[in-house]
Order: structure tokens, then sequence, then C-alpha cells
């Protein structure tokens, strides 16, 4: 199989339900195989029969000739044999290489000569060998040798004592890029020479000169190698350089049952500097008393504490409120019943520990908030140019997105629902790559994400007709071919076929149900799926789930099949509502259906395993989907079918409802978070069509812990270090530092993609401040942030490590992760929360400072926003048209110099509390302009358990350090204590600012490598 496009880093996984890290168990999958999180793992080749690559990333290895032989082997099974010929040596692709950072090679290998020059690994371009091991020496030499040689010819070489022959031995590679440092370990020991490499033998992986190397496997990289006599078992390759511990687990587990995958997630190996705990750090160092508190909640429902509180500082430090860590009970034992209690919290590096005076009242019958808030339809905001007439970075990532979107060709995106349902291919169609290749069991994955993305980018070009015209060709186009190939599942051929969901038999042939996709295994039977069956795979996956199929590359496991077909229901549906295409609906419908009524006929254990299960019962925002079904088609069936994804674990405890969520129990630490994330979005529209309040309270509770206890200060609330995947939050909350900032990169760029979806909708109900200053930041220092500079390439993880680097993938759209899938949406709607208006028709709220025109059709007025925010602290409105309406507007947090509103050049008298809104009642006439200042300040916002580990803002901007070089340690840096912008210089007009001789620029504007956290000292 060939990926055409860049490989990108990562691989969707889900967290299984930790519960304690000290001793956690994979349950199923590998998604901490040895210790070691899935996402850290490029490719891995077992060899017990066949080259293929048992991540789900697809990269098969492949040889030059024929000669593949595999022979039995005492210890390991089936292994893979090379005997010396011409050819057998194996070429792996070169995605391999591309956006890898650090590089970890783990083999087993049993050599069977001591034949110098043999090759283990090369990786060459055009015949340049940049790294090759020798395990039995090269030149005469018979000691372990490797080379590394960049293109300049600077080289290092490394030996050790020469492997021993005829036994099986464990080699590992380990290129420690922020360590400088190449290490080689044999069985699970280091050999003691670790050269420190300089940087251009550091850089040599992400070189222009190792673009599309040659990997081989076995021998060198040419046809015409003789390859190793050796034996070969699991090689994988990882994007992190393994800790010692983890090369141990590898070797020691082999000794069991290599098909067993025992996590051992006690504590990582801490690669982070270590603090004492008992050093007060930033402000804290300035303390003298922090308050005590008072709260009030109901039985039942744990309080809210806040997680700041008011403090003192010596010296008259005008310091901060003061982080509190608060205990985090699992469940609501605390409070059943009324009374009085009290807790301690902590202040971190101080022996300070402030009470909260908690006291439990009877439950009231206080209902949330109802809808107040709706959206603007996409076509009623319009992104303009700054005032300086230059394109925002919200523009320029627009174009970026909407121009190749218009390019892409839409046969590519329907390949593998052709190839499902037996359909020929159109000639010249090609297929996506990556999570949508043939034997991957996500495939469809980006066809949902397309739907969606050429809804939005139809809605919002009304500026260019031809552009539009363009995606509504599309859009039909997509939606005729899926709406045919619907119709074809469940309808008889020569009389025989099945209508029923529910009784969708076994494939033609097969003695169960399967998810081979493969040509010769794919079922084609369509005819058998039920009514209304759409996905680009044939239903196996979906009855699979119920019967408790794990997840996993064999053809009895499976992926996440709700997870995709979510994406493909919710594009139609996008598509429905922007173009009223009844098609799109019909399909929706038809699928619905065949969901709702295999899922009602399941007991609920079977439901609630099913949710609960690892990666397989991940199903997006399939609770979203189905309740807004039922809010167009008022189809009880649809509502019902929504209530059956209930993650009733997270949102209410236990089958019993005893707590969970809605009682404000913190139930989602060590899961994955972008796998609950949409069920927490789904949870609100649930709230929305139902009007069941507990649906309200998981959504608000949720995002109050996330916001608070997770996030990163990008806006990123994923990356964990315990449990060991950088795509779960972290084991405990507000323990960032201790177990956040995993190594294999942080904040998957969906879980932020559907933390703003979650922010905005919340808004929409209760017009809080602290929503939108959440929505701003995840916005621009996240979103905006995760583009590349000269393409719509985008990232997976955002790493915020020392010296770090954004990695791009998907530049052409030919092949897509997760995350690219959720920026095709993200970068179509860009313009979508600027402004947001009240159901009633009398009011709007101005949300977000980004130059653009809003056009009110209901009310015959229109908006202009006119501003080069952030590159000047003020915007002005302009209100075209007349009429009576309330204007509320922003007022963010970091406006804490002031903010000043003048109405057609009078400034007027508010009382301004930042996060908030103001509100501005009265009838506007054509031509009235309201003028806003808020000027900038610079401050900190540090990790809340290690302090002085801190992001600077300058108001609502990241700013990061400029790296040259990948670090080991936190970029050190002082401030005054009294004004840190007194040891700042700089532009703001362009963002761009120098501390103690180091760049800073806005993170969003950072391509290269960055420190986003600083160790700061406050002097
Ligand atoms: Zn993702």
């Amino acid at each position: 199989m060939i990926l055409k496009n860049s490989f990108t880093k990562y691989v969707l996984v889900i967290c299984i339900f930790l519960q304690g890290y000290e001793s956690s168990f994979a349950q199923e999958g590998d998604q901490i195989l040895d210790g070691i999180g899935e996402t850290d793992l490029i490719a891995r080749y077992v060899f017990d029969g066949d080259l293929k690559d048992w991540s789900r990333n697809n990269l098969h290895a492949s040889t030059y000739s024929e000669n593949v032989e595999f022979e039995a082997d005492e210890r390991f099974g089936k292994v893979l044999s090379m005997t010396r010929k011409k050819g057998e040596n194996l070429i792996l692709p070169s995605e391999i290489l591309s956006n890898v950072e650090s590089l970890s090679i783990s083999a087993w290998v049993y050599l069977r000569s001591d034949k110098s020059g043999q090759y283990l690994l090369d990786f060459s371009t055009n015949g340049k060998s940049y790294f090759a091991a020798f395990p039995t020496g090269v030149g005469g030499d018979s000691n372990f040798k490797i080379n590394i040689e960049d293109h300049k010819g600077k080289s290092k070489s490394i030996s050790g004592d020469s492997v021993p022959l005829n036994k099986w031995v464990h080699l590992v590679f380990v290129y420690d890029i922020p360590s400088k440092a190449f290490k080689t370990y044999v069985d699970s020991k280091q050999i003691k020479e670790t050269p420190e490499l300089e940087n251009e033998l550091l850089r040599i992986f992400n070189s222009e000169n190792l673009k599309n190397p040659t990997i081989s496997l076995g021998g060198s990289a040419t046809p015409e190698a003789e390859s190793l006599d050796a034996l070969l078992h699991d090689v994988r390759f990882y994007r992190v350089p393994l800790a010692n511990r983890q090369v141990a687990s590898i070797y020691f587990n082999a000794f069991r049952d290599v098909n067993q995958n025992i996590a051992h997630s006690k504590k990582v190996e801490d690669d982070l500097p270590d603090y004492p705990e008992d050093e007060a750090k930033l402000y804290n160092v300035f303390l003298s008393n922090v308050e005590d508190i008072k709260v009030e909640t109901e039985v039942g429902s744990l309080p809210r504490l806040p997680s700041h509180v008011k403090g003192s500082y010596v010296d008259d430090l005008n310091g901060p409120l003061v982080r509190v860590i608060w205990p985090a009970p699992k469940d609501n034992e605390l409070v059943s019943k009324e009374g009085l209690y009290t807790v301690k919290g902590k202040v971190p590096g101080t022996d300070f520990e402030p009470v909260a005076t908690v006291s439990v009242k009877a439950k009231t019958n206080s209902s949330p908030p109802k809808q107040k808030l709706e959206l603007f339809k996409l076509h009623q905001i319009n992104l303009e140019e700054d005032q300086t007439g230059q394109k925002t970075k919200f523009i320029e990532n627009r174009d970026k997105f909407l121009l190749t979107l218009a390019e892409t060709e839409p046969n590519s995106f329907l390949y593998m629902f052709r190839h499902a349902f037996d359909q020929p291919q159109p000639e010249n169609a090609v297929p996506l790559g990556v999570w949508d290749s043939q034997e991957t069991k996500l495939r469809g994955h980006a066809t949902g994400h397309y739907l969606t993305a050429i809804a939005q980018a139809y809605a919002s070009t009304g500026y260019d007709e031809a552009l539009q015209q363009n995606f509504l060709d599309k859009m039909d186009y997509m939606v005729n071919v899926l709406y045919d190939l619907s119709k074809l599942s469940g309808n008889k051929v020569n009389g025989k076929g099945n209508e029923d969901p529910v009784l969708v038999p076994k494939g033609p042939g097969k003695s169960d149900f399967d998810s081979d996709l493969s040509d010769e295994g794919i079922r084609s039977d369509y005819w058998n799926w039920g009514k209304g069956y759409i996905s680009a795979y044939p239903p196996d996956q979906f009855i699979m789930l119920e019967k408790g199929a794990t997840y996993g590359g064999q053809k009895n496991q499976i992926w996440a099949p709700y997870y995709t077909l979510h994406k493909i229901l919710a594009g139609l549906i996008d598509i429905y509502k922007v173009s009223g295409n009844e098609k799109a609906l019909e399909i929706a419908k038809g699928m619905g259906e065949w969901v709702y009524t295999r899922l009602d006929a399941l007991p609920q254990e079977t439901l609630i395993k099913m949710w609960n299960t690892y990666i397989a019962g991940e199903f997006g925002g399939m609770n979203e989907t189905m309740a807004t079904l039922y809010e167009i088609t008022q189809d009880p069936r649809f509502l019902k079918g929504a209530q059956l994804f209930d993650n009733i674990q997270m949102f209410f405890g236990d089958a019993e409802y005893s707590h969970g969520l809605a009682k404000n129990v913190d139930t989602f630490r060590g899961l994955h978070a972008n796998q609950h994330i949409p069920q927490v979005v789904g949870s609100l529209e649930m709230y929305r069509v139902s009007a069941k309040d507990e649906y309200f309270r998981v959504a608000d509770n949720y995002w109050f812990k996330a916001v608070n206890d997770y996030m990163y200060s990008i806006g990123g609330v994923a990356g964990a270090r315990n449990p060991a995947n950088a795509e779960c939050f972290i084991a405990e909350p507000a323990t960032l530092y201790e177990n956040g900032f995993s190594s294999g990169g942080q904040n998957e760029t969906c879980a932020t993609y559907n933390m703003l979806k979650l922010t905005g909708n919340l808004f929409l109900f209760e017009q809080r401040g602290e929503l939108m200053d959440y929505f701003e930041r995840g916005l621009y220092n996240h979103i905006l942030a995760s583009v590349a500079e000269d393409s719509p390439a985008n990232t997976y993880h955002v790493p915020l490590r020392p010296g770090s680097i954004k990695h791009f993938g998907n530049a052409k759209m030919t092949g897509f992760t997760c995350c690219n899938g959720t920026s095709i949406e993200s970068n179509t709607k860009l313009q979508q929360s600027i402004y947001y208006k009240s159901i009633e028709e009398n009011a709007v709220y101005v949300n977000l400072f980004i130059p653009s025109t809003l056009d009110w059709e209901e009310r015959n007025i229109k908006i202009k926003q006119a501003t080069s925010f952030p590159k000047e602290d003020k915007t002005q409105l302009l209100v075209e048209g007349e009429g009576e309406f309330v204007l509320h507007l922003r007022v963010p947090s970091w406006a804490k110099k002031g903010y000043h509103v003048s109405i057609n050049g009078k400034e007027i008298q508010l009382d301004v509390k930042p996060g908030s809104y103001i509100a501005i009642s009265r009838f506007w006439k054509d031509g009235d302009k309201v003028d806003l200042r808020m000027p900038f300040d610079f401050y900190l916002d540090p990790v809340m358990d290690q302090p002085n580990i801190a992001s600077l803002f300058y108001g609502p901007i990241l700013l990061a350090a400029q790296e040259s070089d990948a670090r080991k340690e936190w970029r050190k840096i002082s401030f005054d204590k009294k004004d840190i912008g007194k040891s700042i210089k700089g532009n703001p007009a362009e963002l761009t600012f120098t501390i103690d001789g180091v760049e800073f620029k806005p993170f969003y504007d950072t391509y290269g490598r960055h420190s986003v956290y600083l160790d700061v000292e406050l002097k």
C-alpha cells in the first residue's frame, strides 16, 4: 500500500477507564503496550507470517523480490528469516521518518553469522546513508557499530561489543533530540558510549536531505544488497526517546506471552525537571495570607469550589488571586445529607491550607438556564481585512482551506463507500490514505468531516459565486452517490435480502461477523444489510461491538464504528441545514433508524459495556446527532436513540445514577479526552431538545472542571504522562505538571475543536464571560496556531515541552487523521462565534474582536467591526440600519487596565467588570459608532501545581519564545515582580517582543521551535 501524503503522526487512541494509575492494566488493545502509549508508536512489525504494520498507521513493509521467508521459532513462534540473499532486505515506508522529532527503534534479532558489514538498518537518500547500524561491525572490525552522518559529511560513530550469535538479542536505538544524545541498548542494558550529538546531526530527520528516505531493514538500501543472515521479530519504531524503564519493559515482557499486553503504567520515568515540593514559586513566594471561603451546595451534588481565592502579599505586592488545589472526591458521599463540612485546600509550595466551609442545603427545584441565544448562519458573518488592509490570520487560514477544499476530488472521499457496496469506481478515482486506506477500519471518517466542511464552505463563500457553486456541486454529487448506495442496503436482489437492521446475517460463506476489508475478505451482500444502512464498510463492525469485539487490527477486532458514523451523519445533516438537500436528510434518517432499531433491541448492560469499551465503543457525538435528527423530524425514536448513547458511568456515575458529572463528581480523570468531550457536547444537545436538567449539569460541570483542572495555556486539555497516553486527561485533576506534559506531545487538536463547540453552545444558555474568555484563548492560541504557514497542513498534537516544534500534515487533503478531519471543519467556520443573537431577535452579543461584517438580515441591520486587533487594543462597531436592540459587549477577563466605551465619540460611564459583558440598550440609528478600547497587559498563566512553569500572555495572545534547538530544560526567564512588563521590550503593533535577548512572538505565528512554557522567577 502506498501512502501518497506525508504520514502524520500519532494515531487515534482512546483510553479505557483507568482506575488509579499506580497499577493500571490495559484492558484490550495496544494503547499502552509495554508501558508506552500508542500515540508514541509509529510502526510495529511482528513478522509472524507477513510484513504488515501492526499499528493502525498501515506502514506495511515490502521487499525488492519475492524472497520472504518465515520460519518456526521456539521462542517467538513464527519469525522472519533472512539468509543473505539479494533483495531479501525489507523496505519500510519513508513516512516512518517524516515529522519525527526523537526516534527509538526496538528490534529482536537472532544473528547467524558474524560476517562484517551486515546492515541491520539503513536510512538513505540517493544512495547516501544517513544512519546505518552494523551489529557485527563493518570494515573488518567485528564490533557492533552505528554510523550517523549528515549531508555535509559531519559524522559520528558509536561502537560496542559485538552482538552474540545464535541467540535472540534485543537491540534498541534511541535518538534523543532534547538531550542531544544517542543511546544503544543490548538486552535492555545501555552500552557505555552515549555521544552528545551536534545540532547538524540532530536535525537529520527534519532536514530536506532526509525527505522521502529509503528505509531498509536487514540490508543496505539497494536492490542488489545482500541481506542479513538472521531472524527478525517485533521491530518497532517510536517517535519518542524511550526511557530506560520502557526499554526494559519491552525486553522483559517478551519473556511472557508476546500477545499479552500488560501495561506497566506506574508513574513513568520523569524526564521533566523536578522541583522540591516545599519550595514556593512565582507569586506564592510573596504570599502572606490566603483567605478561607464559604460555598453552598445541594444534597447530592458536590460543591463547585473556586480554583482561585483571594490572598495577600508582602511588600504591597499586587499579586493575582491564589490558585488552590482542592481534594477531588470520586463520589458524592460527602454531600449525602444536609449540614456543614469543611475541606482543606493546598497552595503549591507553601504551608497555606485555605479552608472551604461547605453548607449542604436541601434539594431545591431550581432549573438550569433555558436557551436564550442562537448562532447566526455562517453566511451572515463575513471576515474582513484589518485596518491596515492586511489579511488577518483568520482570513489567511480560511483561504488555505477553502482553496484546497475546492480542488479536492469528491470521488476520493467516496472511494471506500463504493468499495464497500462493490460498485465500480469512476475512472482515475484515487483512494484517500492514512485512516481511510482500504484495510483501515476507520475508513469513511474523513468523508464525514468533508461533508461538514463543504457545507460550511458553501455557506461561508457568498462573497465568491464561483467558489460557492463549486461547493454546491460537490455537496450534490456526494449526496447523490451516498443516497444511491444507501438505497441498495436491505433492498432485495432477485427476491433475496433482509430489510431488518436487527436481522443482518453473517456474510455469505462466513462462519462469523468479521471486519475483513481486504478485496478477498470483504462482504458485499448489501441486500442483507438492513434498510437505510450507510458506511464505508459493511455492518459487521457495529454488530461485533454489540457482541463484545475489542479494538485492534485483527479480523475479529474493530476500530470505532459509531465514531465514524457520527462524522457521516453530522456531515449529511450539515448539508441539509445549509442547502435544504432533502436527500441528505433522508440518508441520515435512514441510518438513524437503523441505529435506533439495533440499539433499542439491546439490554442496558450491553450498552454500558459498549460505551465503556476502549476505542471500539468511541461514538463521537452520536447522541448529539440523534438529538438533532429528533429536533428536525420530531420523530421520538431519534430522541430515544440519542439517549441510548448516554455514557452512564461518566454522566451519572453508575446504573443507579448515583453521582457522576450530573452531581459534579469528576468521573473523567484519566479518560481519553477526545472520546469524551463530544459526548458532553451531545449531553448539552440532549438538554436543548429534551429539557432534562441533568444533561445540562453534565455539560456545565464538565466544562468548569476541564478548564480549571486540565487545561494547558493554549486551551488544550489532553496530554497525560499518567496514564501513559498523550491523548488522555491526566490521572488526577489539577496535577498538570505531575501527570501531564506527556513526552509524545499534548493538546490533541480535535479535543480543542470540541471544547470550543461545547463552550460556544453553553454560552447560548448562560452568557458567562468566562466561557468566551476560554473560547478566545482556544481559538487564537490553539486552533489558529494549528495551521502551517503556507498550506492547510495542520497539527495533530501541539507539543508544549521546551523547544518543541509543531508538525503539520495533510497539506493536499489526501490522507486524514482525526485532527486533519476536525481542522477542515474548524477552518471553514472561523467567523461563527464573533457574534451571537438572542432567539427573540432583540439583542446581539459581540464576543470576539475580529474584523468582520454581521448581516443581521432578520432585523435589516448590519454591524461592521473595524479593527486590527490583536495588533491594536481597540475596535469599532458601525451600525447600518436602525432599530432598538441591546448590544452586549464582551469585557475580557484580561482587560484589567480599563475598558473604554464611546458612542458616537462620547465616552460613556459604565460599571465594568473584567470577565463579563456590558449591555447597551438603545434605539440605534444608521451610522452609529461604538468605539471600544481595552489596553493590553502582560501577565503570566502558571501551571496549577508548579507555578514557576508559566506561559506569557499579552492581552489574549500567548507569546512563545522562539527557540533554535530542542531543549531538555525549560527556558528560564525572570521578571520584575511588581510589573512584569518592565522586563519586556518590543513592538505591540507587530506583537514581537524581546526578553533578555530572546525573541517572543504570538504562538499562532510561530512555525519553528518554541517554548510556550517558561521557568519564571520574579525579582
Ligand atoms: Zn484528533
